[in-house]
């Protein structure tokens, strides 16, 4: 066959870091089909939509023709799994194509996710279903649409074989965008079994990567620890901003960019209470919504570990510098979080950040006691602010305090300029991924083979900030037997 060239791939992780990934091919597809393709992105990655929905596109994201620099390999990396090691995790179904220099400039990766059993597999078989390659398309795109970092599916495919998990399942390759790969676990892998010489080697190419501003300074390794903790910080604080839930928190599920990765097990909140949980697995609660942040700091200790020897020789002094980084987290958060909530009450950031943050959280508690639903909550206070007063109305008819809540915050901001609303409009959206909803879509599309609600969805929550009535059905929450009951998986 002819050479296939989409792209301009590099293979930088591959050739820079062999010693930490092993070169492997993915599976062929006995019969692959086209289920979706993300346009939007290709041009995003300067590849021509029509090529790629093509015959040869389809053979690609297939993994049955490796397009022209592709060098594809499975990328080892460790992991604390609900707080426990494992040494070794690795790509167990995934496999790194290589990079791609985006429209804008940006490296970024191309990974497969379900293209086939890999040395890392251990009992898993390599694959993918059909329902939870959809769901990461949706739920990414979603979260991109919501102005989140986010890893984004550019394909999904079915390949023909069957994928035995409950019942037989249709199998799929999901083709993964990120601005990388490399997770809190890849330096965990490479400090325990490699040592510090070899981390030195990982942490340049992540600055290379992520920080290049960074490559020539000294405390440059501390400097990447910090930058890292900053990115988290605020993409805790942008997750709890919508109510999403990421549900396996684990040190190989945290990456390095900054960018929300593994859609398996996550969820959104709909009636708002910070020990809300849906992983099946997740028995103690270790991930819930409330606990993001903490789990966030706890992980990026585990990564500061890896970095001691890079810090300073001095292991005492090398020790103090990671510590202090660790302990400003939650005040780093905590500012990120305000931030948010700001934009979420539409208030200017002239006032008082504890009256803020209390005003805030008073909010949060008469949600928590109502039980409301916290996205239309929040926007019915944008609407109120936009001069559409009945649905916060409706929602604070039945409680005695809200009204003592409402004047506090009526006080606290009683005018707003475009700018402003605009803001809070943004930070308020009107549209989330609700669970029951996804989960009707993907459950139409892997068993009725109709991808119609799928569609539909996708198209309503890349535009989540503009009321549409004919989306308005999608603002429902679900009954709250359902969501009761509702329960996620991982790895699925
Ligand atoms: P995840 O829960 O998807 O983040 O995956 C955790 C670990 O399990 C990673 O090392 C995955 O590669 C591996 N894994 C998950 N599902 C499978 C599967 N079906 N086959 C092989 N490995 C898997
Ligand atoms: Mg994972």
């Amino acid at each position: 066959m002819p050479e296939f060239r989409p792209f301009a791939l590099s293979a930088t992780y591959a050739q820079t870091l062999a010693e930490f990934c092993v070169p492997w091919q993915p599976a062929a597809a006995p019969a692959p089909k086209p289920v979706r393709l993300n346009r939007e992105l290709a041009e995003e990655l300067g590849a021509d939509p029509d090529l790629l929905a093509g015959p040869e596109g389809l053979a690609m994201f297939a993994g049955n023709l490796l397009p022209a620099g592709a060098k594809p390999v499975a990328q080892a990396y460790a992991g604390h799994q609900f707080g426990g090691f494992s040494p070794r995790l690795g790509d167990g179904r995934a496999l790194l194509l290589g990079e791609v220099v985006d429209r804008q400039g940006r490296q970024r990766d191309i990974a497969f996710k379900g293209s086939g059993r890999t040395p890392f597999s251990r009992n898993g078989d390599g694959k993918c279903a059909l329902g939870p390659a959809l769901r990461e398309f949706l739920v990414g795109e979603a979260m991109h649409a919501l102005g989140i970092p986010t890893t984004r599916a550019l394909a999904v495919v079915a390949t023909g074989d069957m994928v035995r998990r409950e019942r037989a399942l249709p199998g799929a390759v999901l083709t993964r965008i990120a601005a990388s790969h490399l997770r809190v676990g890849t330096f965990e892998y490479v400090a325990v079994h490699h040592g510090p010489a070899a981390v030195h080697k990982l942490a340049d190419y992540a600055i290379a990567r992520h920080d290049p501003q960074l490559a020539g300074r000294a405390d440059r390794y501390l400097a990447l620890l910090d930058a890292v903790a900053g990115r988290q910080a605020e993409l805790v604080a942008r997750w709890l901003g919508v109510g999403f839930i990421h549900g396996v928190m684990n040190t190989d599920n945290m990456t390095i960019s900054g960018e929300t990765i593994d859609y398996g097990p996550c969820a959104f909140l709909e009636s708002y209470h910070p020990r809300t949980v849906f992983s099946s697995i997740d028995s103690q609660g270790r991930y819930a919504y409330g606990r993001q942040a903490s789990i966030a700091q706890w992980n990026l200790a585990r990564l500061a570990e890896t970095l001691l020897p890079l810090i300073d020789t001095n292991m005492d002094r090398a020790i103090a510098a990671a510590t202090a980084v660790i302990e400003a987290f939650p005040e780093r958060h905590a500012a990120c979080w305000l931030t948010v909530m700001r934009a979420k009450l539409g208030l200017d950031d002239s006032g008082d950040t504890e009256a803020d943050r209390t005003l805030a959280d008073d909010f949060l508690t008469l949600l928590q006691r109502g039980r409301h639903d916290f996205t239309n909550s929040f926007r019915a206070l944008h609407d109120f602010a936009d001069g559409r007063p009945q649905a916060l109305a409706r929602l604070f008819a039945d409680d005695p305090d809200a009204a003592a809540w409402q004047q506090r915050w009526q006080a606290r901001q009683p005018q707003r300029d475009a700018a402003l609303l605009a803001t809070m409009k943004r930070a308020n959206p009107w549209l989330i991924a609700r669970n029951h909803q996804v989960e009707n879509a993907l459950e139409a599309a892997v068993d009725r083979n109709d991808l119609a609600p799928f569609d539909a969805l996708l198209v309503a929550l890349r535009a989540p900030f503009d009321e549409r009535d004919a989306d308005r059905h999608y603002t429902e929450p679900a009954a709250p037997e359902i969501t009761a009951s509702y329960q996620t998986f991982c790895g699925t």
